[in-house]
C-alpha cells in the first residue's frame, strides 16, 4: 500500500524548514523543567545517508540541506548553482534558527561532512532531557523495522517508544500527557488523498483532548485542491479552539515549470511546503522572520521563490 520512502526526500527543502522549526520548538519547550512528551505521528526511518543510493537517486538533499552546507560549511556533496538573483546571500551568516539547525546536523557528523542526515526522531531524541518521552509512530513495514533498529542503537530505554501503528488514530492515546506538556509533529507522506482530511480530523480531536499542546503539521504546497485547502482548514480549527497559530511556508520554485539542473531537465518535484503550528512559542515568529528570507536566497531554484509567514489568535 505504501510506496513513499522518506530516504528519497531526506534533507530536501521541506525537511530543512520542518527540522529547523522542530529544533526551535524543542529548544523553547525544554526550557521548563516539567517533563515534555513528544509524539511524532509519522516518524520515517529515523536516520538517513545522504551519500547512499536513495538520496543520490533523487538529488533532493542536493537542492536542500547540502546547498546550505556547501555555502556555510564547505561540506562535500553535489552543489547546484543558483539560477536566481545575483544577491544569493552566499556569504551571509545564518540566522540563529538556521545556525542551530546546522549545528545540530553537525553533531550527527562528528568527523565532518554531511553523510548522515537525522530524521525527526533522531533530532528530537538528541534534544530531550531524561524526564522527557518520545513516541514514534511509523506504519511502513520496512521503515518501522529500520526505525526500531536505529532507535535500539541509542539505548534510550523507556524514553523512546516505536509503534507500528496508524499515527493519526494512535495520537489520541497519549493526549493529554501526564505532565500536560506535549509537542506533536504530524508529518504524513500525503501519499493518500485521504491524508489531508485525516490531518484535519486528527488536529480537531487533539485540540479537544488537549488544547494547550504544541502541534506542528507539515504540508506540501502542490497544485491539488486538498493541499490548497489544508492550511485554511487548520487555521479554522485553531481559531475555533481559541488557540494562537503560525503558518510558515517556503517556495523554492514555480509549481508549473520543468526545472533544468546543471543543464539536464529534471522532474519538477516538490515546489513548496509549509508548517502550521498551533500554540507556537512567542519566539518562533521573530526567529522565522530572520530565517525565511535567508532560506529563499539560499534554496531558490527560480525567480518564483518566496516565503510566507502568518500568525493569528495572539
Ligand atoms: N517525520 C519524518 C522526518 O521528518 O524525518 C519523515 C516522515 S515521512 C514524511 C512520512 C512517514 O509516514 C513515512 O515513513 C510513511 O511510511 C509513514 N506513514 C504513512 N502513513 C502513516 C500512518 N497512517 N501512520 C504512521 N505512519 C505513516
Amino acid at each position: 500500500m505504501f510506496s513513499y520512502r522518506h530516504a528519497f526526500h531526506a534533507g530536501n527543502h521541506g525537511d530543512v524548514l520542518k527540522h529547523a522549526v522542530l529544533i526551535a520548538l524543542l529548544r523553547h519547550l525544554t526550557l521548563k523543567d516539567t517533563a515534555l512528551t513528544v509524539i511524532d505521528t509519522h516518524a520515517g526511518a529515523g536516520l538517513y545517508r545522504l551519500d547512499g543510493d536513495y538520496a543520490r537517486t533523487s538529488s533532493e538533499a542536493a537542492a536542500g540541506v547540502l546547498r546550505l552546507l556547501s555555502d556555510k560549511k564547505s561540506a562535500p556533496g553535489p552543489v547546484i548553482k543558483r539560477k536566481s538573483a545575483p544577491d544569493s546571500g552566499a556569504d551571509e551568516a545564518p540566522s540563529p534558527l538556521l545556525a542551530d539547525y546546522l549545528d545540530t546536523l553537525a553533531g550527527f557528523n562528528p568527523g565532518g561532512g554531511s553523510s548522515i542526515y537525522p530524521g525527526s526522531p533522531f533530532i528530537v531524541q538528541r534534544l530531550l532531557r531524561p524526564q522527557d518521552r518520545l513516541k514514534l509512530f511509523e506504519m511502513h513495514p520496512t521503515d518501522s523495522r529500520t526505525l526500531a533498529a536505529n532507535i535500539a542503537q541509542l539505548e534510550a530505554g523507556r524514553q523512546v517508544a516505536v509503534l507500528r501503528e496508524d499515527g493519526f488514530s494512535g495520537l489520541r492515546r497519549f493526549l493529554p500527557p501526564p505532565s500536560r506538556r506535549a509537542l506533536v509533529l504530524c508529518d504524513p507522506s500525503y501519499e493518500l488523498k485521504t491524508d489531508y482530511a485525516a490531518v484535519a480530523e486528527m488536529l480537531a480531536e487533539a485540540l479537544k483532548r488537549f488544547a494547550t499542546g504544541t502541534y506542528a503539521v507539515w504540508y506540501p504546497l502542490i497544485p491539488r485542491p486538498e493541499a490548497h485547502d489544508l492550511p485554511r482548514r487548520l487555521k479554522t480549527l485553531a481559531q475555533r479552539a481559541g488557540r494562537p497559530w503560525l503558518n510558515a511556508s517556503l517556495t523554492v520554485k514555480s509549481s508549473r515549470l520543468p526545472v533544468r539542473v546543471d543543464g539536464a531537465e529534471r522532474r519538477p518535484g516538490l515546489p513548496a511546503s509549509g508548517l502550521f503550528v498551533v500554540n507556537p512559542p512567542h519566539t518562533l515568529a521573530p526567529a522565522l522572520q530572520a530565517a525565511l528570507p535567508q532560506l529563499v536566497r539560499w534554496l531558490a531554484q527560480d525567480e518564483h521563490a518566496h516565503s510566507g509567514l502568518e500568525q493569528g489568535g495572539n
